[in-house]
């Protein structure tokens, strides 16, 4: 089965709305240059996504950072699965490891996010990756298949179809470290595996799995022409808008 590669910016805490608005624009400009045939999303603090949601292309989505997996209540402080769906939001990221690590969330916490944002329509982006010292021990495959089952679980066949799973070791974010294309694709096709024992064949064959950490565009190439990975999601070089289309270029 085809599966149509995604280019997945991960803003994390940077620009304020009217940062926000000037890469929409300038991207715009741009916009002849993404290339068809692949699926673009920017994941953006919580206050740049309505300006991002009226103001990108039409073939760039929105994408959240966090929610929380509950559908209203006492919470203060935080935002509900319906209200980002309820203005476009196509996809969450949960369990980013700076999430994980900063705000000490685990597995159960990453699982109900991962049930809520499917529930609520959207398109949940399940994180996932070694750090250091697991690498050194050589437990990745270990580490890594147990956050996708964990993360996975309880979701239906077609949830796990429709779901992106970004395979992102700790040690590659933001470090200008990379995994080699092949340990990465290695890893892709274990996390691949898994998913088709637990949840058979189609929807392993339907997932998509990005390749994340220190992806720019001189490297993007190298990942995505794996047979598992079906896409990129980009930290820094996806703040600016013409690093941004340079790595869509690259996808070609
Ligand atoms: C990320 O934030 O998910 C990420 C991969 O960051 P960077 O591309 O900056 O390593």
């Amino acid at each position: 089965m085809a599966r149509t590669p995604l280019l997945m910016g991960n803003w994390k805490m940077y620009k304020t709305v009217a940062e926000a608005r000037s890469f929409a624009e300038s991207l715009g400009q741009q916009s002849a240059a993404l290339v068809d045939g692949v699926e673009y999303a920017i994941c953006a603090p919580y206050t740049s996504l309505h300006v991002l949601r009226v103001m990108l292309p039409a073939n760039v989505k929105v994408g959240a950072q966090n929610v929380y997996p509950q559908k209203e209540g006492a919470y203060t402080g935080e935002i509900a699965p319906g209200m980002l769906a309820e203005f476009g939001t196509r996809f969450v990221l949960a369990g980013h490891s700076e999430r994980r690590m900063l705000f000490n969330e685990s597995d159960q916490m990453v699982n109900h996010k991962v049930r809520a944002i499917a529930e609520a329509g959207m398109i949940p982006v399940l994180c996932v990756g070694e750090n250091s010292s697991q690498k050194q021990d050589g437990i990745t495959k270990e580490v890594v298949t147990g956050q996708v089952q964990q993360g996975l679980d309880g979701l239906s066949q077609e949830q796990v179809a429709q779901a992106v799973i970004a395979y992102e070791p700790v040690w590659a974010i933001g470090s200008g470290k990379t995994a080699t294309p092949e340990d990465a694709q290695y890893v892709a096709s274990e996390i691949r595996a898994l998913v088709a024992d637990l949840f058979g064949a189609e929807a392993a064959a339907s997932v998509r799995i990005l390749y994340g950490g220190s992806v720019k565009p001189d490297n993007i190439a190298s990942f995505v022409r794996e047979a598992d990975i079906d896409g990129a999601l980009v930290g820094g070089a996806s703040l600016e808008p013409s690093s941004f289309v340079e790595m869509a270029q690259a996808l070609k």
